[in-house]
């Protein structure tokens, strides 16, 4: 008989192993109401969100009808609400524990759309779009990166904002944006003419002069609809611009924290490659044998689960930076390139652990090997948050 000890670990080495990898006990760190609240998000998510998604990832199409149950659970509200900042990580985590794409709209509809209206929004614009964010009932898109500027898009942004005399007219190119085919508005970044300051706009997606393509046959994140999307002389109102976002520094906390999502994301999703690594070993038979039980097996399954506990150590950490307002950009460069690194070496091994059917979508771990290589490259690729550690220790910057 299997006997559970207080750590949550099994005392049997030949039974069944604790169900859900928790093995640093990471949900007695928040407090009950919380905990309650992450167990059932986890739930619904396991339940009815893991394996339905996998035909959308499939033929690159939305799962539209998941987003009111993600609402009721209150996923749209996570940055806005009174959950701590551990739990907001913990979330994203469960959400990238079932899909890497799902999570992304979760965490730029939090962190970059949410967060900045919020924060840099006007009282109209708070009142025209944060109950309806919320619920999921409108999207928005963040339109930063461009086709010529990814890494240096800060400095070498070409999109252009002119005064008028009612307004601003929008020119200029995005390229990567995600949801830009079914957004509601657009968080368009954009250099003032006059200035040469790069300022924050709200582009309603049905204005003329706006066009979003959907970008096909993307390895990972195929759920996810990324677009190029053409502002063609876009005229708007006064009243889109976003009145706190005149600089582009002003955005600089909410760019910070969106690089902590990713690194939650990496975590999660490394749980992910493990319980699905782990349930696949434990039930295949080769040679007489569980797959389980060889060795080197189970030197890739301590590797994976321990980058995992590794990943939450630093997480929590930086959670706690976070919370007390002491958070500073080396430390989400360090979760977002760290919590990479090591979901990329933990879905390798878990897609060959898998052997054939570790290359078909179905059964999770290609999915999961593809969609790690999106989130090594987007949010500051691996190199560039590299190099903003690299800088942060030697005092010296090898870019701009
Ligand atoms: C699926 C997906 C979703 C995305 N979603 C969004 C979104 O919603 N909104 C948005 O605005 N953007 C989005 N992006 C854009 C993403 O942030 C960029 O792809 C990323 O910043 C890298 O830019 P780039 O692709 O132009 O690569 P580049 O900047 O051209 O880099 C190419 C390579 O050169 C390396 N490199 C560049 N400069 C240096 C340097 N100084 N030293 C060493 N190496 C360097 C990079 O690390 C990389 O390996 C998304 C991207 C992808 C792939």
């Amino acid at each position: 008989m299997t006997t559970v000890e207080s750590n949550g670990l099994i005392d049997n080495a030949n039974q069944a192993p604790f169900p859900d990898a928790d093995v640093l006990d990471v949900v007695s760190l928040l407090d009950p109401a919380e905990q309650e609240q992450l167990l059932k998000i986890r739930g619904h998510l396991q339940r009815n969100v893991r394996k339905q998604v996998i035909d959308y990832w499939n033929s690159e199409a939305f799962p539209f009808e998941m987003l009111p149950a993600l609402g009721d659970l209150g996923l749209g509200e996570l940055v806005v609400s009174n959950y701590s900042c551990l739990f907001r990580g913990l979330v994203y985590a469960e959400v990238a524990r079932v899909d890497v794409s799902l999570c992304a709209l979760v965490g730029i509809h939090n962190e970059l759309i949410v967060g900045m209206i919020d924060q840099l929004g006007s009282d109209a614009q708070r009142a025209q779009w944060l109950d309806k964010l919320r619920r999921f009932e409108a999207i928005g898109c963040f339109a930063m990166t461009e086709p010529d500027h990814g890494s240096d898009v800060a400095g070498g942004m070409e999109t252009t904002a002119t005064k008028t005399a009612n307004g601003w007219v929008i020119h200029g190119e995005k390229r990567w944006i995600g949801g830009g085919t079914f957004a509601d508005f657009a968080l368009v970044w954009a250099r003032d003419t006059a200035t040469d300051t790069v300022k924050g706009f709200l582009v309603p997606m049905d204005s003329p002069g706006v066009t979003a393509n959907k970008i096909s046959n993307k390895i990972g994140l195929r759920i996810m609809q990324n677009a190029d999307i053409f502002f063609d002389h876009v005229e708007i109102s006064d009243a889109d611009a976003l009145p706190g976002a005149a600089e582009f520094s002003a955005a600089n906390d909410m760019l910070r924290n969106s690089r902590i999502w990713v690194g939650w994301q990496a975590y999660g999703a490394q749980l992910h490659t493990f319980d699905v690594a782990r349930d696949y070993v434990l039930g295949r038979t080769q040679f007489g044998q569980p797959l389980a039980k060889f060795q080197l097996v189970q030197q890739d399954l301590a590797e994976m689960i321990s980058n995992a506990m590794a990943s939450f150590g630093l997480m929590q950490q930086v959670a706690r930076l976070q919370a007390e307002g002491r958070v500073e950009m080396v430390h989400a460069a360090m979760a977002k390139s760290t919590g990479s690194r090591m979901l990329r070496d933990s879905a390798a091994k878990a897609r060959n652990m898998l052997g054939g059917n570790g290359t078909v979508s179905t059964y999770e771990a290609a999915k999961i090997f593809t969609d790690a290589e999106i989130v090594h490259t987007y949010e500051g690729t691996y190199e560039i948050n590299s190099l903003i550690v690299a800088r942060a220790v030697t005092g010296m910057s090898s870019f701009v």
